[in-house]
């Protein structure tokens, strides 16, 4: 189906936010829609290397004072931040589901998850404490200090516009560094929001910046010189080659990639518990999260069964429509591209043998006729082999896989390139306790659909949905955006002498 074109009345500009200013930005731009209605919203400036080197300059003149500003005074304008962010929730919410298409009550729910990460940013003081030894030897003391790296940037996907981001530059900033974001130029707005508050807040220019772009802006971003790490959010390809590019030129990286997160439904699970979360965990955001079940394992044909006839009627009556309507449970997809994606994938499982069980392909939406609009889609009976279940296809789309015990669903999910997260719905705790013990993925839930680690845990996966070595948000990401610099000191009275050394020096 084709992308149409045509810019609507309230078609606005988006540009960069660079040194504490808003800026058209000189280049090429692209559209941005509301998946909702079809519409183009925005024309979304695209960052040529000048542009980025401009932001990174910005942030690189900041750096210093803003490094030397006690954590204590760090920590109070992002309290200042987190204060205006619950200000303006709903316009912030209303942009998200206006550029990105989910519901409402998500939107601010993602919005939340953010900002308790702002509100552990708060706790900076105590979180930059280092270590302290006393006589480590004689008239020796020694300690440990944790020091901001510079300038860090984040590039981040267009399925969480608000809360990734915040996985990142709250945590940056308080820690003493200034940040370049990179938001998805499909949803390009909620950055430049933060930018703003954050200037409210009383950030000092240049702190934060963002600048919007593609491929061309991030590989400026990961081949500038003062750039000193970088978080990464998105697919797997694109994370892979970000990690590799970054690194090779010294940067520190962090980068997160897709997910296939499968929910292992054990023989005595409560069914109907069971249903309303997976209807949630597949469905919730159209599927489009990076933590959304896309896989039911079933263990036993009557579970199988049962799971199948429970879940059917609801996935037909999912309520679907703009997230704007508050009686809409799911919204559309992010394009119409995405959508066409989505759609061949159904075309696939459909071919090669998968049982079709509720086909969402071609749902209209009444008033919303142009909108990227796609109905729930439940396949059972699909085969480790097929591309439905090895590939991420991140829409509404879930895939119910047979297996006859727990030992053959465990070994499926760790044969799984990804390792995102995963869950069990079981009353056994020996089960549960084994699952969350062997399985090689990084995110468990048990009796929990998507096992997000709150702001103070930290947030990663395994294998090909992660490459680097610190996860997101929490203790973690103190230590990415911090270097360790250890001290060791004498102080030898004016009477006293060490006289040389010639030996490694031991106690
Ligand atoms: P994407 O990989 O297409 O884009 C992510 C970012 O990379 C964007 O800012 C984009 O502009 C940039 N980018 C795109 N193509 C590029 C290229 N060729 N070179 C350099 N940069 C490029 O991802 P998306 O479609 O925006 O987001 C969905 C993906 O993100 C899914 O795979 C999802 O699983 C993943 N995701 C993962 C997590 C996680 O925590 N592991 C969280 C959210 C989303």
């Amino acid at each position: 189906m084709s992308t149409q074109l045509s810019p609507s009345p309230a078609c606005v500009h988006i540009g960069h936010y660079i040194g504490g200013r808003h800026q058209a930005g000189k280049g090429s731009t692209v559209p941005s829609f509301n998946p909702a209605s079809g519409e183009v919203i925005g024309a979304v400036a695209l960052a040529d290397v000048h542009e980025v080197d401009v932001a990174v300059q910005s942030a690189l003149v900041a750096f210093p004072a803003w490094s030397q500003t006690p954590p204590l005074k760090r920590a109070r304008v992002m309290f200042r931040f987190k204060e205006l962010l619950e200000r303006d929730m709903d316009k912030l919410a209303a942009t998200i589901t206006r550029e990105h298409g989910k519901v409402l009550s998500d939107a601010k729910g993602e919005l939340m998850r953010g900002l308790e990460v702002v509100e552990y940013a708060c706790g900076i003081p105590e979180l930059l404490k280092g270590d302290h030894t006393e006589q480590v030897a004689n008239g020796i003391d020694a300690w440990t200090m944790r020091q901001a790296l510079g300038v860090c940037a984040g590039i981040t996907p267009f399925n969480f516009p608000a809360m990734v981001p915040m996985w990142m530059f709250p945590m940056a900033i308080a820690c003493g560094n200034t940040f370049v974001l990179k938001p998805s130029e499909r949803d390009p707005s909620t950055a430049l929001l933060f930018a703003a508050l954050l200037t409210e807040a009383g950030l000092p220019d240049g702190v934060f910046n963002v600048v919007q772009g593609d491929k061309a802006a991030v590989d400026a971003l990961l081949d500038h010189q003062d750039v000193r790490a970088i978080s990464f959010v998105g697919s797997t390809p694109i994370a892979e080659y970000v990690y590799a590019r970054g690194t090779s030129q010294g940067k520190r990286v962090q980068a997160l990639g897709g997910a296939k997160n499968h929910m292992i439904v054990m023989p005595d699970a409560d069914m109907d518990k069971t249903v309303d979360a997976l209807i949630g965990a597949g469905y919730g955001a159209a599927g489009e999260r990076c933590m959304a079940i896309s896989v039911a394992v079933a263990v036993g044909e009557a579970t199988a069964n049962t799971l199948v006839k429970k879940l059917a009627p609801k996935v037909r009556a999912l309520r679907i429509g703009d997230g704007m309507d508050d009686t809409i449970e799911m919204g559309p997809v992010v394009t119409s591209q995405h959508r066409d994606k989505i759609t061949s994938y159904i075309d696939d499982g459909e071919a090669v043998g998968a049982e079709l069980v509720v086909d969402g392909r071609g749902h209209r939406v009444t008033g919303c006729e142009k909108g990227f609009f796609l109905g729930g889609t439940l396949f059972d009976h699909v085969t480790s082999s097929m591309r439905i279940y090895k590939e991420e296809i991140f829409g509404p789309v879930l895939c119910v896989v047979r297996v006859p015990d727990f030992a053959s669903a465990l070994t499926l999910v760790d044969q799984h390139e990804y390792g995102n997260g995963t869950s069990i719905f079981t009353r056994d705790g020996h089960v549960a306790r084994e699952f969350a013990h062997r399985v090689q993925v990084g995110m468990i839930g048990i009796n929990i659909p998507i096992p997000v680690p709150m702001a103070f845990h930290s947030f990663g996966g395994w294998k090909k949905s992660l490459m680097g070595d610190h996860h997101a948000h929490g203790p973690e990401a103190v230590r990415f955006y911090t270097r360790q610099k250890a001290v060791t000191q004498r102080w030898l009275a004016d009477n006293e002498s060490a006289g040389a050394e010639f030996a490694m020096p031991t106690h």
